[in-house]
């Protein structure tokens, strides 16, 4: 086929889906394979502050609330909380001091949306949400993003926060090198993905971030990528990253945890091969942490790091907690 008419052929494709339905909404049926799960609803997300974006998405799933429900409050919560350098507000800029935000989500159907390089914008985890729901597209970036979630009503914010600002005066003082990279740990590099499985057994994801911080203007990590910071099949299950995004995109991380379940591992084996395949694509491990979080249609759920000190929080009726995930190797 010419170009010419393929594109033209495309166009014509692109006008159909927009009028086409089937877009996830939120009170979309069960699907009706998983008319017989039994495991009850779970929520799963990264590093400490997971415990309180699940207790907001729990508020979610036991008030009938789907698991994109869920995901969307979790994340909401953290992407509110000014002490987070992170996610959301409180983030740390680029280099030139703008905080820009990324985030997508993704549902039982595999419907996703996604944003990256949205500045000012409250909740760039609704702006995704909303893509998903009501375009024809998956990722809107930059402007485009920002001009989306302003049409739409979305709420804006003023970043950097005062005492964020000063930190990066701070660091343009000391002029620190982009080009080496930092260490990758708690204190810098938090992104929150979260995953939820609710009572009818749907599964959908979340992730949310500032990125990394004091990053080249415009860089993009995995955690607006689908296949990379999030990945859901609900033939599967699914799974988030969290840790140097550019090592996570080099092996479509997210998806590839999904892949490996498929082949029967467990979320916790199938993430620690996915760690070690990262590991294999790599020279020098120096402070490059990443850590995958997986679960299974069953409810199962996983995880495994690089380096030790990551974990995630595991909400379900019976527990609220914080889990360790075993690792690699040790800082
Ligand atoms: N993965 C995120 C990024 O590279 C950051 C993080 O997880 O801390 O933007």
């Amino acid at each position: 086929m010419e170009r010419r008419s393929f594109v033209k052929l495309g166009a014509i494709g692109l006008a159909a889906s927009i009028v086409k339905p089937g877009f996830a909404s939120e009170d979309s049926v069960a699907n009706p394979v998983l008319s017989d799960y039994k495991g009850g609803a779970k929520m799963i997300s990264t590093w400490s502050h997971g415990l309180e974006a699940n207790r907001a998405g729990w508020e979610k799933l036991k008030s009938g609330g789907t698991s994109l429900d869920a995901v969307e409050a979790g994340a909401r919560q953290t992407e509110s909380d000014v002490k987070n350098r992170s996610v959301g507000i409180g983030g740390m800029p680029d280099r030139e001091g703008h905080v820009t935000l990324d985030a997508c989500i993704m549902d039982w159907e595999s419907n996703c949306g996604s944003v990256g390089y949205l500045e000012g914008i409250a909740h760039p985890i609704s702006v995704a949400k909303h893509i998903m729901q009501n375009t024809p597209h998956v990722m809107i970036v930059g402007a485009g993003a920002k001009q989306y979630a302003l049409k739409h009503g979305f709420e804006t914010i003023k970043t950097p926060l005062p005492e964020v600002k000063k930190e990066w005066e701070k660091w343009k003082k000391e002029q620190a090198a982009i080009a080496k990279k930092p260490a990758i740990n708690h204190e810098n590099h938090d992104t929150i993905g979260l995953l939820a499985i609710d009572e009818a057994g749907r599964i959908s994801g979340a992730c949310t971030t500032s990125g990394w911080a004091y990053k080249l203007p415009g860089r993009l990590g995995d955690s607006p990528i689908i296949g990379s910071g999030l990945f859901v099949d609900q033939e599967v299950g699914g799974a988030v990253a969290t840790g140097l995004g550019e090592s996570i995109i080099r092996i479509a991380g997210s998806h590839t945890v999904v892949e490996l379940m498929r082949q029967g591992k467990s979320p916790e084996q199938a993430c620690k091969e996915t760690v070690e395949r990262l590991i294999r694509k790599h020279k020098d491990m120096t402070g490059l942490q990443c850590a995958f979080i997986a679960i299974n249609t069953k409810g199962e759920v996983g995880g495994f790091s690089v380096y030790n000190g990551f974990n995630y929080a595991l909400k379900t009726t019976t527990q609220d907690e914080l889990i360790d995930t075993p690792f690699d190797r040790k800082w």
